[in-house]
């Protein structure tokens, strides 16, 4: 997928240049380990529908708005993205890392001063889509445990 690019300045004040949009419902995902930028289509992507979807059907979501549930799927909808080649995981709403200092604290960013155009692979879902409706309902289930937005079973 054909990007464009931001400028960002981290908390050490290195700046430098990663792949970015600022198109509603697009961006970029970023590895947890390698920092490793991936594009996502939320409007397009049937996985992050099948885990708005899922969400809904847990008790503990049924009266939450639209805004408080996009919250919550930014937070857990790396559970049904491919890892990385490190075996991170990818984040949406994640910040790039520095490739200086490492840190994804960021001062500031942009779009880029200087137009670039960035080919970025899109997220892909094969793990996920591997998995039986249960398990998928256990590990969206682990994943909001963890998180705490539903509290430990006692079962
Ligand atoms: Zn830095």
């Amino acid at each position: 997928m054909k990007v464009g690019s931001f400028d960002y300045t981290c908390v050490n004040g290195h700046c430098f240049m990663v792949p970015g949009l600022s198109l509603y419902g697009q961006g970029i995902m970023w590895s947890l380990g390698l920092g490793t930028p991936k594009y996502i289509n939320l409007m397009d992507d049937p996985v992050y529908a099948e885990i708005h979807r899922m969400l809904k059907l847990f008790p503990e979501f049924q009266h939450n708005n639209e805004e408080e549930n996009a919250d919550i799927l930014q937070k857990i909808f790396g559970v049904a993205c491919d890892p990385d080649d490190d075996g991170s995981e990818f984040k949406l709403g994640a910040t790039p890392k520095c490739p200086k200092c490492g840190s994804r604290e960021m001062k500031s960013w942009d779009v880029s001063i200087e137009p670039k155009i960035w080919d970025v692979l899109e997220i892909t879902h094969n793990r996920w889509q591997k998995l039986s409706s249960g398990d998928k309902k256990d590990a969206l289930y682990r994943r909001l445990e963890q998180l705490d937005f539903i509290k430990q079973s006692s079962v």
